[in-house]
């Protein structure tokens, strides 16, 4: 309270002519700044001072032209928390629904919210409280302002002790008292608190926790929540021992009195009635409870009410005033059944609220699991995916270590064909090669009655070349001999090297005269060999034999002794030779 008064002080200061009161407000120029402290300054007040409180929500709604957005909207808040307090009830409702269902912040929202369900409970109108209540509590883990959540925790609990749900009123209440750091708000759960432990009959925590809570509030500056928890412990001691119930109303009336709080005062004296009552001074029993009830609405129902009209029933009796009696009675009866009947309406509500939330939370948890289903399915196929990457790029490294293994086997073959069909100095086929190509080519020309002719040389005096220019030389000239004779094969000609220095050509389609032609081309070209390039200088030359299919027929081992015979002659008659075995004897 200094701390709000001072806060009060310096907004006068600030501001000259709000000093005291505000008649002369609408004269000031009120800097932005200043109405934002205004607004701070309100909330504050709102339920320690009201009459400030509400100066400050007419001065504000006199600048409402200066006013942002967002404080027009924190302005009808406000308004609407004057109206709540000023009995309006139905005038606010109106407001606040629009405020909770449209405002952009959450908080004030949810400071509605809470304004209406409190308003509700005001009314005692529970069921209707659980229309909003599922908004509001879920709203809760929006709030981040420790203030406005503590005002949750408050509004929470108050709902919970008043449908009798003490449990729950504890734990919020606990809540409250755990978290919150305004000492008003920790006063009030701790009120809360001490009422549902009291309610719920939980003597020996009540005993526990009661001094705390009374020291708590007297700290906080709160004599109503004081006198509220002062009367649960009279309330007990009524039934335990009333004579020291009686000493403690005397102790702490006037200080109830003090408050101007009516319902706690109707309570007081409904307790001094019980009490007196229980002492057997029913004289005073029935005047200390007359007297509460004049100052009554008759709609009124709580327990402090329903504690005075039980007392005055009693009294009544006792004292004889049967008719007195039956009228309290009477009254008491309508107003337990409408009790009964408001608290158990509101127990069905927040249990169909309950209900709803729970199939709510089923659908969600539903919902939750189908997602788990679904990620742990997001996950099934991430993992089968990963899985086949990893076959994948086992079956690629398979794949490619059989790849390797079978282009190597491949290579290796077909090199280890090439070593088997080729000769590695010259490069065509060696004699075990050429006799097979050989043979299908003569089967081809048989069969397709084709001429074939069989070409074959063997170079001249070759053993004087290696011997004179070495092996190496040798090798050159044999290896440039095939060269120079390949130019003049065409691709189904079948070339060989069937001795040391000794070729042989099968020539599909070729007559023996143009076979003999072409052995010409070759001598000719084998003799223009340039042996230079070796480094050495020797003449190369060679003797050719050639035989046809017209004359020795399509068999390889024939063609081959015959030009044999052919080239034989061609060495006898000279050697650089071309011989046809048809033709032996005459050599050319
Ligand atoms: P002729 O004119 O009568 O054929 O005389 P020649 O010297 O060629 O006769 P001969 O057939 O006796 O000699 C063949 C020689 O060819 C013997 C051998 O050393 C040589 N020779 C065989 N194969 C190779 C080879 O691969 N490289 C080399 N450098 N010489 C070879
Ligand atoms: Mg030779
Ligand atoms: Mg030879």
């Amino acid at each position: 309270m200094f701390f709000l008064k001072k806060r009060l002080d310096l907004f006068n200061t600030a501001c000259l002519l709000f000093v005291g009161v505000l008649f002369s407000i609408s004269v000031c120029a009120v800097e932005n700044q200043k109405i934002d402290e205004i607004f701070i300054l309100a909330e504050e007040i709102k339920s320690t001072d009201f009459n400030r409180f509400s100066e400050l929500v007419t001065f504000l709604s006199e600048q409402s032209d200066q006013l942002s957005p967002a404080q027009v909207e924190e302005l009808e808040y406000l308004q609407s928390y004057r109206l709540v307090y000023s009995g309006k009830r139905d005038e606010s409702f109106v407001r606040l629904r629009r405020l909770a269902e449209n405002s952009t912040s959450e908080n004030l929202k949810f400071k509605s919210y809470g304004l209406m369900i409190n308003s509700l409970v005001l009314s005692r109108k529970y069921s209707e409280v659980f229309q909003y209540f599922d908004d509001f509590h879920s709203l809760l883990g929006k709030i981040t302002d420790e203030g406005t959540r503590s005002y949750g925790f408050v509004i929470i609990a108050l709902v919970f002790n008043s449908i009798n749900q003490f449990d729950l009123g504890l734990y919020y209440a606990e809540k409250l008292i755990e978290t919150t750091k305004v000492d008003r708000y920790r006063c009030i759960g701790m009120q809360f608190k001490v009422e549902a432990l009291h309610r719920a009959k939980r003597y020996q925590e009540f005993y526990n926790f009661y001094e705390e809570a009374i020291n708590n509030c007297i700290a906080a500056k709160q004599p109503v929540y004081v006198g509220i928890i002062r009367s649960f412990r009279i309330e007990q001691l009524v039934e335990q021992s009333p004579q020291q119930a009686l000493e403690a109303l005397n102790a702490y009336f006037n200080e109830v009195e003090a408050t101007s709080y009516k319902i706690l005062i109707t309570l007081y004296r409904a307790l001094y009635s019980s009490i007196y009552l229980k002492l057997g001074q029913t004289d005073l029993a029935l005047s200390y409870g007359l007297a509460a009830r004049k100052n009554l609405d008759v709609s009124e129902i709580n327990y402090a009410v329903l504690r005075l009209y039980s007392a005055l029933h009693e009294a009544a009796k006792t004292s004889g005033d049967y008719q007195q009696a039956l009228n309290f009675h009477e009254i008491l009866v309508t107003k337990q059944k409408a009790f009964e009947d408001e608290k158990t309406s509101g127990l069905l509500a927040y249990n169909i609220a309950k209900a709803n939330i729970e199939v709510k939370n089923q659908r969600i948890a539903l919902l939750d699991k189908d997602n788990e289903l679904l990620s742990l399915q997001k996950d099934l196929f991430e993992q089968e995916a990963k899985q086949n990457r990893l076959l994948i790029l086992i079956l690629a490294f398979v794949l490619a270590i059989a790849t390797i293994f079978a282009y190597k086997g491949m290579t290796g073959r077909k090199r280890f064909k090439k070593i088997a069909e080729y000769d590695q100095l010259t490069g065509i086929s060696n004699r075990y090669h050429f006799n097979n190509q050989a043979k299908i080519a003569l089967d081809y020309c048989e069969n397709n009655a084709k001429p074939v002719a069989v070409m074959l040389f063997d170079l001249d005096f070759f053993k004087t070349i290696n011997d004179t220019h070495g092996h190496a030389a040798g090798d050159w000239a044999l290896q440039h001999v095939v060269k120079t004779c390949r130019n003049f094969m065409r691709n189904n000609d079948v070339f060989g090297r069937i001795g040391g220095e000794e070729f042989a050509v099968v020539l599909p389609g070729c007559h023996t005269d143009k076979a003999v032609l072409l052995a010409e081309i070759c001598r000719d070209a084998i003799a223009a060999i340039d042996s230079s390039d070796s480094g050495k200088q020797f003449p190369l030359s060679a003797s050719f034999g050639v035989a046809g299919s017209d004359t020795s027929g399509y068999q390889l081992k024939q063609l081959l002794a015959d030009a044999d015979h052919a080239m034989y002659q061609a060495k006898e008659s000279g050697r650089d030779k071309v011989a046809a075995y048809a033709d032996y004897r005459s050599v050319v």
